[in-house]
């Protein structure tokens, strides 16, 4: 089939280079003229495992190909999807001017029928305004659809060559026909695509996060209960993950949950709820319990050393989570700046973050070229992000290289009895 995708970030570049793996013909499209030069190169503007080889390899074979020209796109394809961005607006609300001025520019060079999909994550009612903004360009026959993304980012291709389901409204037979089509090579497997009106797979996009976030925050919450009546979350979570109308899935207690989603969508869904005069109370209360857990790493910094001012802090992973180099809403961000603020110099360390986090901080921070030079003098290490290279590190090399061995350990990755043996003051998320 003929594809093209409009937007070439996490999303769309993942899903342009499948959709080209399993032997469609796509073209990525992108406004950004210094992406698109960068991927005509080969080269990739982010760090997603297992993306570069692929996007080389169907760039090579000539079934992907890099464009700024929107028109070029929509003219060579018969199903166009739109994978920008809808970042958080002013109110909360999901701000759609991207997916609107796509859509409105997609219709004006429109030469034939065209299925445009909806594979942003976007409020109830999206599909009508985009099918709306086309209409009114254009006289040629369409279709809109919705196809929620449901990738993760650090197994981005992994989940969408192998999805649990594939989600797609769809409210004519035609479009219906084609989204099958498209889709059945990844569903071998035996993986359902669930077939259902726009409104609908709009909204199970903000279910499935929004219940992931209030996951999240549930455990934290748990965790820090743990803490204040000396239970050992550890232990809690294993016992309540074993029951099986619960599952041990997105059950890990730590610094807040981050990234371009959970945030954005957790606040959006309220958002378009309220609009429609319901009060999404739960999700107020996540959101509120993440933004308090962001800042408890540093409380218990701060309640250990009295003042953080002058202490050099080693700061272990920036990205929002590993295997990425996505800084978003990373609770990295919002500890550096409140260890800069209390007078505390920081030197960071990550495996793929640093570019971004310069783009960041700039010269507030020292960047350390591995985990152990961040190490140096200083008073203490906070674990932010559980790499795993951080999980098995050298402790005798760590406690020659620190000024003082102390470890706050937001992600809970180590034993504390055995860190303690080792001669390791060590404070950890929910465990005494
Ligand atoms: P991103 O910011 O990484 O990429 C968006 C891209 O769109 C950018 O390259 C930008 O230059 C391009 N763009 C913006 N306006 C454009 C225009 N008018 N024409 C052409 N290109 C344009 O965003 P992302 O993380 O890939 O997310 C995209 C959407 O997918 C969002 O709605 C997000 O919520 C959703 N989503 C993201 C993830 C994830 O893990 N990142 C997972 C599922 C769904």
């Amino acid at each position: 089939m003929k594809i093209a995708v409009v937007g070439t970030g996490y999303v769309g570049l993942v899903a342009g280079a499948c959709f080209a793996e399993n032997g469609n013909e796509v073209i990525c499209v992108d406004k950004d003229p210094a992406k698109v030069r960068m991927l005509q190169k080969g080269k990739i503007p982010i760090y997603e495992p297992g993306l570069e080889e692929m996007v080389k390899r169907n760039h090579a074979e000539k079934r992907l190909s890099f464009t700024t020209a929107l028109a070029k796109g929509v003219q060579q394809a018969q199903i166009i999807f739109i994978a920008v961005g809808t970042p958080t607006g002013e109110d909360g609300s999901a701000d759609l001017q991207h997916v609107l001025a796509v859509a409105r520019d997609l219709a004006k060079a429109m030469n034939g029928y065209k299925v445009v999909v909806n594979k942003s994550t976007v409020p109830v009612g999206t599909a009508a305004k985009v099918r709306d903004v086309i209409r009114r360009e254009t006289t040629h026959p369409f279709s809109v659809v919705s196809n929620p993304e449901f990738l993760k980012q650090g197994a981005a291709i992994d989940d969408f060559m192998k999805p649990d389901r594939v989600v797609v409204g769809a409210e004519d037979p035609r479009s219906a026909e084609l989204m099958k089509e498209l889709y059945s090579p990844f569903t071998r497997t035996g993986a359902p695509i669930m077939m259902m009106d726009c409104a609908s797979a709009e909204l199970c996009k903000y279910a499935a996060n929004a219940m992931l976030a209030t996951r999240i925050s549930f455990m934290n919450e748990v965790s820090n209960v743990c803490e204040a009546v000396g239970a050992n979350v550890d232990q809690v979570r294993h016992a309540v993950a074993s029951d099986r109308r619960i599952g041990p899935s997105f059950l890990f207690p730590g610094v807040g949950y981050g990234g371009s989603c959970f945030p954005k969508d957790v606040k959006a869904m309220v958002r378009f709820a309220e609009e429609k005069d319901y009060e999404f109370q739960i999700l107020n209360a996540v959101e509120a319990v993440n933004e308090s857990q962001k800042k408890r790493l540093i409380a218990k910094m701060e309640k250990h050393f009295g003042s953080l001012k002058g202490k050099r802090i080693a700061v272990w992973g920036l990205a929002f989570k590993p295997k990425t180099d996505d800084m978003r809403e990373a609770p990295a961000v919002p500890l550096i700046q409140g260890l800069l603020a209390a007078g505390a110099s920081v030197h960071a360390y990550d495996p793929e973050a640093m570019k971004v986090a310069k783009g960041i901080f700039g010269s507030k921070i020292h960047y350390a070229e591995n985990a152990y030079a961040a190490l140096t003098g200083a008073d203490a290490l906070a674990i932010v992000t559980e790499w795993s290279e951080f999980r098995e590190p050298d402790y005798g090399r760590m406690r020659k290289l620190m000024r003082s061995p102390v470890i706050f350990d937001g992600r809970n990755i180590y034993n504390p009895e055995s860190l303690r043996s080792q001669g390791f003051t060590y404070i950890s998320m929910g465990r005494p």
